[in-house]
């Protein structure tokens, strides 16, 4: 078993204005990595789990995690590749292209993603015929992405790292990073790093979860251990200012990990910054994003969502059905372990990453299999613990003859018939 102790810290003041009016407003739990997939041999052996806990900075808005658990302990072997569903491949298609425009770039100009897991997004820029380099700590994933001809360094995101990038490939002039900010304890070396390789007339595009997305819409299943920020313009502004930066347009996708925003970014004055900049920064006002009172409603919601899935699912199980889940993901493993939903109510998880499959789910134990052992089994309701997929995952199951039916948890727990 893990020491606890040495592999987590105390997160007490914002790591984005280091100021220490934090205050706490969504307690999850002690719960399992969200990622730590278990072998059946390993059923048996106490898992590592740390506090699970929201706080929000009144001076900028940010809101982080209580706890940063050791990064290699959740990133050096991930089993998550982006490349598995389709609509986040589009998405790549269109990150790609929109980039290209925005940059003004030429053939051939190096394109750097961080945190490029399998060089899903980088194959899109390399079919627009742009030279292209990926940085990724985790071995398995940056290993297949230079299987696949996606040149990638097996690092986390750096000075350092962008040192060799400079030395070995040349001066980006486009930097991206999807859902990678969020994931990273300190921003500000994150983005000093940036500035040390970015061309000087580069962008910089990141895109993460919009945290009022995060709060309206109740999801607070994608907390867990590795997101360790949940962000906005507000606070991203006020990081980039630090070093150089403005933020010069955002993009928002409502379809995308249930509210992403993306945020262009260049060295201040090198780039015209769009109007809708001061939307969203009005907006987040308006939200009351310094405040706390939005984050207290949410946690009044939340608790009321979990009374009213947990009673559904409890007469269901009474009524003798027979109930399975959809999607082994993060998100689903932070709602069954807060909820303390076992295997023994939702013994099997389906998901369509092959890689998964025969392993266990962390905390609840759920077997994790394919689509097709649905067809020899009699399953009265799934539970979609991937919700944000739910249409592509509906799909399949009526291609499969799925006679069953949903319950949908997030944002209020219902069935779907
Ligand atoms: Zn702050």
């Amino acid at each position: 078993m893990v020491d606890r102790a040495a592999q987590s810290k105390s997160h007490d003041i914002c790591r984005i204005c280091r100021s220490t009016n934090l205050h706490e407003y969504l307690d999850l739990g002690r719960t399992p990595l969200a990622n730590s997939y278990l072998r059946a041999e390993d059923l048996q052996v106490p898992e590592f789990k740390e506090e699970l806990k929201l706080q929000v900075c009144t001076d900028c808005g940010l809101s982080q995690l209580t706890k940063v658990v050791n990064p290699d302990l959740m990133f050096r072997n991930y089993l998550y590749v982006s490349s598995t569903p389709k609509t986040f491949r589009d998405h790549c298609v269109e990150l790609a292209k929109t980039s290209v425009a925005m940059a003004g770039c030429r053939k051939g100009e190096w394109v750097l993603d961080i945190a490029s897991n399998d060089g899903c997004l980088l194959s899109k820029f390399r079919d627009l015929e742009m030279s292209v380099v990926g940085v990724d700590p985790a071995e398995n994933l940056a290993a297949e992405a230079n299987q696949s001809g996606i040149p990638t360094l097996c690092d986390y995101w750096s000075t350092t790292a962008a040192e060799s990038v400079l030395r070995r490939f040349g001066r980006p002039r486009i930097i991206t990073a999807t859902n990678v900010l969020g994931h990273t304890d300190d921003l500000h070396e994150f983005v000093r790093a940036v500035d040390h390789c970015l061309d000087p007339a580069g962008i910089f595009v990141l895109e993460c979860p919009y945290v009022l997305d995060f709060i309206e819409k109740n999801e607070f299943d994608t907390a867990y251990h590795e997101h360790l920020s949940y962000l906005a313009i507000h606070p991203l502004r006020m990081l980039m200012e630090e070093h150089g930066f403005a933020v010069c347009n955002v993009q928002y996708f409502h379809e995308i990990h249930g509210g992403t925003i993306r945020v262009f970014v260049g060295r201040s004055g090198r780039h015209p910054v769009d109007s809708n900049v001061a939307l969203y920064l009005k907006k987040e006002e308006a939200f009351g994003i310094q405040t706390i009172e939005p984050y207290e409603a949410f946690r009044g919601r939340v608790e009321g969502t979990k009374e009213k899935l947990l009673s559904l699912l409890g007469r269901l199980q009474a009524g003798g059905k027979a109930m399975w889940a959809y999607g082994a993901s993060a998100k689903g493993n932070t709602l069954t372990n807060y909820f303390g939903i076992t295997k023994d109510l939702i013994p099997v998880v389906i998901d369509d990453n092959p890689k998964k499959w025969g392993w266990y789910t962390p905390g609840s134990h759920m077997r994790i299999t394919g689509i097709d052992e649905l067809v020899s089994s009699r399953v009265d309701y799934l539970l979609l613990l991937a919700w944000n997929f739910q249409t592509e995952i509906k799909h399949r199951c009526r291609m499969i003859k799925y006679p069953g039916d949903f319950i949908v948890p997030v944002p209020e727990a219902k069935i779907i018939r």
